[in-house]
């Protein structure tokens, strides 16, 4: 295990980019939960990201690469590592034709009022999703039938070798909420392929998502979006609300009244607490219904048990 002052040492000489030491990930995350990161990092450009993943790579110290920190648990005691955060200098924006080519670190959502005001059409069933452009490429994430698998046409990944790979949607094998991309590999950017569209009509479409996602989510509460996948042939929501889950509460994490595939932070739960609450929903609806439910959300900090 690499001791912070060999971390600060290692990154130091590598990196031209902020480094913070201590950082807590409470402030990082849509659940607004997770102890402190020994590092975060803010790398200044393309080179100095790959830089700093060879540095890491090289003498073993762990890395985490957030995007907006909307599909995550972080432990309570943190993470012992340094976590990468592109949502500096990673977030440009532009577009020739129906192509457009997006930095990781900017939040989907910028992308989309992009597209709309320029009628690139195709992404309009994404409105509200909250995360980066890499997260979404990450996890393809999706919702209302479409998924960031559908308009992508390839990412710039950054390696822990140093080197910079162009991996096209194909080679990504994407399926529901997961992508082959290795772990280790970080998403610098990527190139999306659009139809024309009206962009009065988009934006209509883009309102009307987000309100079927007001009138279904609990988007007052700190949450990280649908805590499980969807199991095949049924709904996670579905099965935790008939196992009579909604309302079940541990500390300050309870299963949202309002759309039960939901864990809101009611005050100040922790992430042992959310921990608990999941391993308990998984419990109880196994046993009712024989069905184990797969995470969607993801871990950090907590080692293997996750
Ligand atoms: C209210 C709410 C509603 C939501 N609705 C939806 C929905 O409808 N559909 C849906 O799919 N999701 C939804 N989510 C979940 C979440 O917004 C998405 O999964 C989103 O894609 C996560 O992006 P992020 O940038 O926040 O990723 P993070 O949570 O920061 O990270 C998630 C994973 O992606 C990895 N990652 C992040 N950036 C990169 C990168 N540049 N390169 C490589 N790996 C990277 C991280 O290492 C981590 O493993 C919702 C969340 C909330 C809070």
């Amino acid at each position: 295990m690499t001791v912070k002052t060999d971390m600060f040492r290692i990154l130091n000489r590598a990196v031209r980019g902020r480094l913070i030491e201590d950082e807590p990930l409470s402030g990082h995350t849509s659940f607004r939960i997770g102890g402190p990161a020994d590092f975060w990092f803010h790398p200044k450009d393309i080179e100095d990201l790959s830089a700093g993943l060879k540095a890491c790579a090289e003498d073993g110290v762990p890395v985490f690469v957030i995007g907006r920190g909307t599909n995550l648990l972080v432990a309570d005691a943190g993470f012992r590592g340094v976590v990468f955060d592109l949502a500096e200098t990673f977030t440009g924006i532009s577009g020739e034709g129906p192509e457009v080519n997006a930095g990781a670190g900017g939040l989907l959502w910028d992308l989309l009022d992009y597209c709309a005001a320029r009628g690139l059409s195709g992404f309009e069933a994404l409105a509200g999703i909250p995360g980066s452009v890499g997260g979404g490429v990450r996890l393809n994430a999706g919702a209302f039938g479409r998924e960031v698998r559908d308009r992508l046409v390839d990412v710039t990944t950054a390696e822990p070798d140093g080197t910079l790979t162009v991996r096209t949607r194909d080679a990504l094998a994407m399926e529901y909420r997961r992508t082959a991309l290795p772990e280790a590999s970080v998403v610098a950017s990527a190139r999306f392929s659009f139809e024309p569209g009206d962009p009065l009509r988009m934006k209509a479409e883009q309102e009307a998502v987000l309100a079927r996602r007001r009138e279904k989510q609990p988007l007052s509460m700190p949450s990280a979006g649908s805590v499980f996948k969807r199991p095949p042939g049924d709904f996670a929501g579905r099965l935790i609300e008939d196992a009579g889950l909604k309302g079940l509460r541990i500390g300050d994490a309870m299963v949202s009244g309002k759309h039960a595939n939901f864990i809101v932070n009611v005050g100040s739960a922790s992430a042992s607490d959310v921990k608990a609450l999941i391993d308990e929903i998984r419990g109880r609806v196994h046993a009712r219904f024989g069905v184990t439910l797969e995470p969607e959300i993801r871990f950090l900090g907590f080692g293997d048990a996750a």
